[in-house]
């Protein structure tokens, strides 16, 4: 089940190339996160300069966190596991907690590893005394598995975690995440680079005001971008596949009454 989610480096398919409008937060985690695992020799030698091992991305829906964990673990080498929460909250799974020390086995075994948590606040949000017993074990469990990575300065796991309501994740869980990144909904300049980004490729036409489109695009995330783009390609290519159904009828009557007027001819 675990393996059936991880990725190697070289079969992470995005890159920072992939990304538009997020330098900024880009050179960020580059200081923070991936200089310290490429130059660990000099990171590691004190306490006090230990690479992050829990990092927080969090923001609204579709705006690029999957995408920035991942090309996270790309440049620096790092395996990627996509950890899906709901097998560790599933109680009709059992065997929960030996999939949890199994995960983080796996990533100490794979290190330099990341391990992606999306929702992550959906499983360890802030405890209340209505916790079902298995929850609050499983929590306790996953955050002793994370204190094992902390207090082994030679370990080069990462937890990652993204989340939109970084407000319900619980306290400890905050504390173990220093690194944290906000990724915000696209400005207008942020929605000009996504817009040239998906269409950079595409066989569209030469004169796109991508200014006028940025401008009329307010609110959109870069997955709601993303899709208007998808959409709009779509209807472009049904109108040709259209026109092409109406050459072809047209050519097919034309023959058909070329095909009778012979006959006719025939038959004189
Ligand atoms: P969720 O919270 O729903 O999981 P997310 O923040 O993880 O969303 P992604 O899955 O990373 O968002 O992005 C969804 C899609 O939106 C991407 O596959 C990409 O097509 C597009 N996208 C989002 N942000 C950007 C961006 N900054 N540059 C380019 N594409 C983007």
């Amino acid at each position: 089940i675990i393996a059936s989610q991880l990725v190697v480096p070289d079969e992470i398919n995005v890159s920072w190339k992939d990304i538009a409008g997020l330098d900024n937060l880009i050179q960020e985690l580059r200081e923070t996160v991936i200089l310290p695992i490429q130059k660990r020799d000099l990171f590691a030698d004190s306490r006090l300069t230990q690479p992050p091992k829990g990092v927080l991305l969090h923001g609204p829906p579709g705006c690029g966190k999957t995408l920035i964990a991942k090309a996270t673990a790309k440049e620096a080498n790092m395996s990627f596991i996509n950890l899906d929460v709901s097998l560790l909250t599933d109680k009709w799974y059992g065997e929960t907690q030996k999939l949890a020390a199994a995960v983080f086995s796996l990533a100490v075994k794979l290190q330099p590893c990341i391990v992606f948590i999306d929702e992550i606040e959906s499983f360890l949000r802030t405890r209340t005394a209505h916790d079902h017993e298995a929850t609050a074990m499983m929590k306790t469990q996953f955050m002793s598995l994370w204190d094992g990575l902390i207090t082994d300065p030679s370990c080069t796991v990462i937890i990652m975690g993204a989340t939109n309501r970084p407000q319900d994740l619980d306290k400890a869980i905050q504390r173990r995440m220093p690194a944290t990144f906000h990724v915000p909904m696209p400005s207008e300049t942020q929605r000009d680079r996504i817009l040239r980004l998906i269409l950079h490729a595409e066989p569209t036409a030469q004169d796109i005001d991508y200014k006028r489109l940025a401008s009329c695009t307010e609110g959109f995330s870069g997955s709601d971008l993303h899709e208007l783009c998808r959409q709009a390609a779509v209807y472009r290519v049904r109108d040709l596949a259209r026109q092409e159904m109406k050459q072809d009828e047209q050519n097919k009557a034309s023959q058909k009454s070329n095909h009778s007027d012979s006959e006719d001819e025939y038959v004189d």
